[in-house]
């Protein structure tokens, strides 16, 4: 399937600033989402909470996620890394062991390995527990993921091991609805 993106930017007409990003940033300010995930989720000293927003955009999808309460690593030099991924179970459900085990694997509906899952997403980058993430995918449109989960994990991904990039427990969860 050729989907290759076109007519976003073009190297051969730009003199200055693309008014691209002005009008992306106004689409989250004005727009309304396609689809949205509330985060949560509890680590022993933080409740985690946050938004995932999905909006269409160029035949794929602009994603806004805005995350607080996320676990501080104090033995390192700044902030840390969390694998960021959409996993195929609907629920945020599990065990005592593994809080969301119902949110199952990555999204791969092509049968591909990680990290060219559907739902592989790039990392969130923590700021004394906040992140703030906004980009584009074209890997899926926002109706393709709803009835699945957002997760974050405790450890980066690594993008190499498999199935899911060796980026340890899933700290917090979010279902994806229609908005
Ligand atoms: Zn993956």
């Amino acid at each position: 399937m050729d989907k290759k993106v076109t007519g976003i930017l073009s190297c051969d007409n730009i003199s200055g600033i693309s008014g691209n990003m002005e009008m992306l940033l106004h689409k989250i300010q004005t727009e309304k989402p396609e689809a949205y995930a509330l985060i949560y989720g509890k680590t022993r000293t933080d409740c985690i909470c946050g938004n995932v927003l999905f909006y269409p955009l160029w035949g794929g999808t602009l994603v806004a996620a805005e995350i607080a309460g996320l676990p501080v690593k104090e033995d390192t030099c700044g902030g840390s890394f969390l694998g960021f991924h959409i996993h195929e179970g609907s629920i945020c459900g599990g065990t005592a062991e593994d809080p969301f085990a119902d949110a199952g694997g990555h999204f791969n509906p092509g049968k591909c390995g990680h990290p060219f899952h559907v739902g592989d997403l790039p990392p969130l980058m923590e700021n004394h527990g906040y992140a703030l993430s906004v980009f584009y995918t074209d890997r899926f449109i926002p109706e393709e993921v709803v009835g699945h989960t957002v997760i974050i994990h405790v450890m980066a991904d690594d993008f190499r091991t498999q199935p899911s990039g060796d980026s340890g427990m899933k700290i917090a969860c979010g279902e994806i609805k229609e908005y």
